[in-house]
């Protein structure tokens, strides 16, 4: 037959159902022990038959034994008592009866075929010994049995002269017994248990089926409640409590519903926070360009001023477009991660060199205290971006004659950069927040000193991409200590 390979796919796919493995489960646990009893049944019947016909036959062969002796049978077969009852003993057990003498000649043979000639036979000479047997031929159906016809006698001793009574061995019964109406029985018996398999496989077939359908009805449940949510018909957490697993499936998935909508939640805020931000010096400039437009004669100054102030917002506008884009790529993958052997202490004193100059405008003073050199491996990038908006923070929200103090320190295993500063703190409230994309404590001041609320999110992303931690201590009124912890060695 030609089976095609799709065809093999398929029934392979279908074998794979937990339907499918409980329905071939139930029929196996439902058949195998049947076939095994009615086999098991079967064959210790037989047994049974065939060692009740041995004894019984024994018993009978043992009678008519005696009477061969009683008439003289193995010397003058001519008997017609002895001859009819082997005859009907023949008869009786469907098979043939030999009488052989002890030198051997048959006597007597039931079906007149080997009368006067000679048996050599291991069993027959192993009777005249003493040893009768009993052999069951199960491809023939046949039982072969010797049975000694022995002869009791009183000799005198040779050696001590006493009376003693013998059992003399004068010939040889072999008889061969039909097992045909066990085996006949055994067919009739078969027979109805195979019937009776027949039926019991039915109602298996039938009640494996209906408990298939049953076991994983849940399963099913599942997976309609999961497309229901996917499909968009409802968003509520589901709920199918048959089994305790399905209850775990349906809990884990429930979790992750929840955790998508936080997403989702916190996607739609980003993109509305984007937009917010994005549109503040855009309208800015709308109304300062319409407030020119719709005077006339405007003196060249003002024009001046106006035309600065726009200038002022595409510059922040531009700053958020570029911190956007920073915190972006944060968001990729660990791939894009640009892994390098970084000295930090000289990293550190680039950045505070370009950084210096802004602080001087406000009189404030940046230290750098090196307690150790630091190789790392890292994203010098990112790195970089870490440490400037930390001392970017520490130089935009400090007074006037303030002090910024960055220190490098460094374990066996991490190194550690603290940034404090004489600022003005942050409020224990906002401590939790201080993290999130476009929070600022006081939004006018850092709007009016150039924030886009994004600094701190990029810094902690970037500090997370590393394996390293972040966190603050701050005293309102009297300053902040930022310490960031980030692993020696980069490990993705
Ligand atoms: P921004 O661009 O506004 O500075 P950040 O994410 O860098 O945004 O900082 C978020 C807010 O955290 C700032 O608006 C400011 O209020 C506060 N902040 C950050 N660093 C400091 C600091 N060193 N001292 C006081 N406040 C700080």
């Amino acid at each position: 037959m030609f089976y095609r390979w799709e065809d093999f796919k398929s029934t392979i796919k279908s074998l794979r159902s937990l339907k499918m493995r409980i329905f071939v489960l139930l029929l196996l646990v439902g058949l195998i022990p049947g076939y095994c009893m009615q086999y098991g049944i079967l064959k210790n019947y037989e047994t049974r038959a065939i060692s009740v016909r041995i004894s019984e036959a024994q018993a009978q062969l043992k009678i008519i034994a005696d009477h061969l002796i009683t008439y003289t049978y193995l010397q003058d077969p001519s008997s017609l008592v002895v001859n009819a009852e082997l005859e009907q003993l023949s008869n009786l057990y469907g098979g043939r009866v030999l009488i052989i003498s002890d030198n051997l000649k048959v006597v007597k043979d039931t079906y007149s075929i080997s009368e006067g000639k000679t048996i050599i036979s291991e069993e027959v000479v192993k009777c005249f010994r003493g040893e009768s047997m009993s052999n069951y031929d199960p491809d023939l159906g046949y039982i072969e049995m010797t049975i000694p016809i022995s002869e009791t006698v009183t000799m005198e001793s040779s050696e001590t002269g006493a009376e003693e009574v013998r059992e003399v061995v004068r010939g040889v019964m072999l008889i061969g017994i039909s097992c045909d109406t066990i085996h006949k029985t055994m067919d009739i018996l078969g027979n109805k248990a195979n019937i009776l398999q027949l039926i019991m496989m039915l109602i298996i077939l039938g009640a494996a089926l209906l408990l298939a359908n049953f076991l994983v009805k849940p399963l099913e449940k599942v997976t309609v409640a999961i497309n229901e949510v996917t499909a968009g018909f409802s968003d509520r957490a589901i709920n199918v409590p048959d089994y305790a697993e399905t209850v775990h499936i349906i809990d884990a998935f429930n979790k992750l519903l929840g955790r998508m909508k936080v997403l989702d939640d916190s996607r739609e805020e980003f993109v509305s926070n984007v937009s917010h931000e994005l549109k503040t010096p855009i309208t800015s400039m709308k109304v300062l360009a319409d407030s020119l437009l719709a005077q006339e004669d405007v003196p060249v100054e003002l024009y001046r001023e106006f035309m600065e102030d726009i200038a002022k917002e595409i510059d922040r506008e531009n700053k958020t477009i570029t911190d956007l884009l920073s915190l972006v790529k944060m968001d990729k993958k660990v791939t894009d991660m640009n892994i390098t052997e970084v000295n930090m202490n000289d990293l550190t004193e680039v950045i505070l060199k370009r950084l210096r100059p802004i602080a001087r405008k406000r009189d404030i003073e940046v230290t750098f205290e090196s307690i150790r050199p630091v190789k790392a491996t890292v994203d010098e990038v990112k790195i970089s971006l870490v440490i400037s908006n930390l001392v970017e923070n520490a130089v935009k929200y400090n007074k006037e004659n303030g002090w910024v103090k960055v220190v490098l320190d460094a374990d066996h295993q991490f190194f550690t950069l603290t940034v404090s500063d004489s600022g003005v703190g942050i409020p224990q409230d906002a401590v939790d927040h201080i993290y999130e994309r476009f929070y600022r404590v006081d939004k006018s001041h850092s709007r009016e000193i150039g924030g886009t609320g994004l600094g701190l999110a990029i810094t902690r992303s970037a500090v997370l991409m590393h394996r390293g931690s972040i966190r603050l201590e701050s005293k309102p009124g009297e300053g902040t200590i930022f310490t960031v912890k980030i692993p020696l060695t980069y490990k993705a």
